[in-house]
């Protein structure tokens, strides 16, 4: 054999997607990542992404999953977690005895929450008070378009939901940023320190009502929120309003062939877990996604990964076709999408290159994430990597393997370890990143439509 011979028939060569796109495939693409865009658009927190979820579901065919209920195969059945969750289901032809598989994916992402107590008044400029939620460089918020999503219980028990900043004919709001001609002490700081916690303040407003007392700016505001929404002050105390950048999804790149967008972390994932569960079919075994809250802040509470309300699903599930949940588990396979860090050029020394995704290379396949000595992580096995690998040749999608950065350089964790803790073998795997957590991250279209091909091989395998 000559050299070239035993190259082609011995080593690796991952190759990049745009090689060898076919005319067709590239229509698929884009037209599948017009409708994530759309789906961006339409949902920046986990509230909106369940609502949006459930009206899609139901469109095609979804039923509420009630205990008691009957179930047949082909049957499509969802249940809302609380408007902040959502789990769906089209069930196999094959027993639940004989396990499901399962592709799970968070809906939250990075942004700033309102403090319980939000709304003051500062050298009569009203603010409203934030804490930020998960992972965030403090420094990157300040001075971008922002806009305030969520909803508040009002003291008659009616709730209201609030979008303000998405319309072009909104206000946005901002955080501001110290000047630089006055910033000699700020700029010495480490870029950790640059901008602390406490200074992320939203600017709501600086005109003062007319009359007499302190604080009129803080009620003109306060004033103008219960003209349109009906709430006083007090409301903010059953509230969870948030405050994400404003804006829409937006093609990045002379050539397109990328999307930059708030949270891509992940609903990148949950849209390429959502559209294929759509209009299934019946498939072999049961095909079960779960979009998950609270995942940048530890899968925790009622919502997260780690809450009981999935075993309830499944448990329900199983009751309804007469099979045993620990049996179901013990014979499932779960996709953990979650995204990944692309290869970064300009921060080249934060990764091991030959071990990290890069874009344009298809779906991320993650051995493991966590920090330092896999810490926190979810090692998935020789074997689990092979089903994963095999189902994807198979099906002819553009896979890639990848870790999270160099081994002592930090690290991260997703929902794959709790799901693996209820004895399901699990694998990560998910779409590259660049400038993860930022208020605007970009993923390539390729590696989306990639990872929206090989959840729906996972579901059929
Ligand atoms: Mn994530
Ligand atoms: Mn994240």
């Amino acid at each position: 054999m000559t050299t070239e011979e035993l190259r082609e028939s011995l080593l690796s060569s991952a190759k990049n997607g745009y090689t060898g796109l076919t005319a067709k495939q590239r229509a698929e693409m884009e037209a599948y990542c017009k409708r994530y865009a759309a789906f961006m658009d339409a949902c920046k927190t986990e509230r909106e992404a369940t609502a949006w979820a459930v009206e899609i579901a139901e469109q095609h065919g979804f039923k509420p999953l009630v205990p008691g209920m009957e179930l047949k195969p082909g049957d499509k059945v969802y249940r809302n977690n609380r408007d902040k969750s959502i789990m769906l289901a089209v069930l196999g032809s094959e027993s639940l005895n004989n396990g499901s598989n399962i592709c799970a994916a968070h809906m939250d992402s990075p942004r700033m929450d309102l403090k319980p107590n939000p709304l003051y008044e500062d050298s009569e400029i009203a603010y409203f008070k934030t804490h930020y939620y998960g992972g965030i460089k403090k420094y990157q918020w300040p001075t971008v378009p922002l806009a305030i999503h969520g909803v508040v219980c009002r003291k008659d028990g009616t709730t209201v939901t609030i979008t303000i900043g998405e319309d072009d004919n909104d206000p946005i709001f901002l955080v501001s940023d110290l000047l630089i001609h006055l910033a000699a002490d700020q700029m010495k700081k480490p870029l950790a320190e640059g901008i602390a916690g406490e200074q992320l303040n939203v600017i709501l407003g600086t005109e003062p009502l007319e009359g007499e007392g302190s604080d009129l700016v803080k009620l003109h505001i306060m004033k103008l929120l219960n003209e349109k929404y009906g709430i006083v002050e007090a409301d903010f105390h059953s509230a969870e309003l948030t405050v994400v950048p404003a804006g829409k999804c937006r093609e990045v790149g002379l050539d397109r062939s990328l999307l930059g967008a708030y949270g891509h972390d992940d609903r990148v994932c949950v849209y390429a877990e959502l559209e294929p569960l759509l209009d299934m079919g019946t498939p072999k075994h049961t095909a079960v996604c779960i979009f998950a809250d609270k995942e940048e802040i530890g899968s925790v509470g009622v919502s997260g990964m780690q809450s009981q309300v999935f075993d309830t699903f499944m448990q329900d599930l199983c009751d309804a076709t007469g099979a045993s949940l620990n049996r179901c588990f013990e014979n499932s396979f779960c996709l953990s999408a979650d995204v990944s860090n692309a290869f970064d050029p300009n921060f080249a020394e934060t990764c091991d290159k030959r071990n990290n995704s890069q874009l344009n290379y298809g779906i991320a396949i993650v051995k493991y994430t966590g920090a330092r000595g896999k810490g926190g992580a979810s090692d998935a096995s020789a074997e689990a990597m092979f089903h994963v690998r095999d189902t994807l040749d198979k099906a002819g999608i553009l896979w890639q393997i990848a870790t999270l950065g160099k081994v002592d350089q930090g690290g991260g964790g997703t929902v794959a370890a709790y799901m693996a803790n209820r004895n399901i073998v699990t694998v990560d795997a998910g779409v590259p990143v660049l400038c993860m957590h930022a208020p605007m991250e970009v993923v390539s279209k390729l590696d989306c439509y990639m990872t929206m091909l090989a959840c729906k091989a996972i579901y059929l395998a």
